[in-house]
C-alpha cells in the first residue's frame, strides 16, 4: 500500500538516528567526502565503503549520477542501510532544484524497493554544495508530500538551527 509517509523534523546527528534507512548526501565517487557523507562512513565503518566499491567496480564504473540514489549495508550505523544519492552543486546561473527533488524520490524509490518504513534525510545539498537553506527545505518538504511510497514515517535530520527554522517553517507552510 502506498501513502504519504509523516513528516518528523529532528535536530542533531544522523549518524546518530535509529531508522530502518539513513540517506546519504553523498558525491558521485561514492568513495566518501566531508560533512554528512564523512560522519557516516566514519560512523559506520569500513562495511559501506567496501560496498560502494563493490558499486563503483560494476554498474556505477562512472560514479553515481546527479539526482540518483543507491543503497548499501548501514554498517555499525542502527539503521537496515544506507541509501546514497547525489545533490545537485547550487548554481546561481542554472535550476537544478528537479535534480534535488530527485534526489528525495528516488531516495524513496529505493527504500520501496528495500522494504523500508522508517527513513530519515540530512538536508541535501544544503551543506558543500551551497544550496539556500530556506529553498533546499521548500524541495525537500513539498518533494517528500507530494511522493508516493510505502515509507510511513520520514525524518528530516537538521544539523543546526538555521536548517531546523527552515524546515519547521516550511512544514508548517506545506
Ligand atoms: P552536500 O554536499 O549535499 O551539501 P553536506 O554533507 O555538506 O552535503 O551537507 C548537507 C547538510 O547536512 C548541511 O545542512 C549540513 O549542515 C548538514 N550536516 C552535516 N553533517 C551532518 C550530520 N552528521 N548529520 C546531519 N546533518 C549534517
Amino acid at each position: 500500500m502506498t501513502t504519504r509517509p509523516d513528516l518528523v523534523l529532528a535536530f542533531g546527528d544522523i549518524t546518530e538516528q535509529h531508522a530502518d534507512a539513513l540517506v546519504n548526501a553523498a558525491n558521485s565517487s561514492l568513495l566518501g567526502g566531508g560533512g554528512v557523507d564523512g560522519a557516516i562512513h566514519r560512523k559506520g565503518g569500513p562495511e559501506i565503503l567496501a560496498e560502494c566499491r563493490a558499486l563503483r567496480a560494476g554498474h556505477y564504473g562512472k560514479g553515481l549520477p546527479t539526482g540518483q540514489a543507491v543503497a548499501t549495508t548501514a554498517g555499525r550505523l542502527d539503521a537496515r542501510w544506507v541509501i546514497h544519492t547525489v545533490g545537485p552543486v547550487w548554481s546561481r546561473e542554472e535550476d537544478r532544484s528537479e535534480q534535488l527533488a530527485s534526489c528525495y524520490r528516488e531516495s524513496l524509490r529505493v527504500a520501496d524497493e528495500l522494504g523500508a518504513r522508517t527513513v530519515a534525510f540530512p538536508a541535501i545539498s544544503t551543506g558543500i554544495y551551497g544550496w539556500p537553506m530556506d529553498d533546499g527545505a521548500r524541495i525537500a518538504v513539498e518533494t517528500v508530500r507530494g511522493t508516493e511510497t510505502a515509507v510511513e514515517e520520514v525524518t528530516f535530520v537538521l544539523f543546526d538551527e538555521e536548517a531546523y527554522r527552515a524546515f519547521a517553517k516550511r512544514v508548517r507552510l506545506t
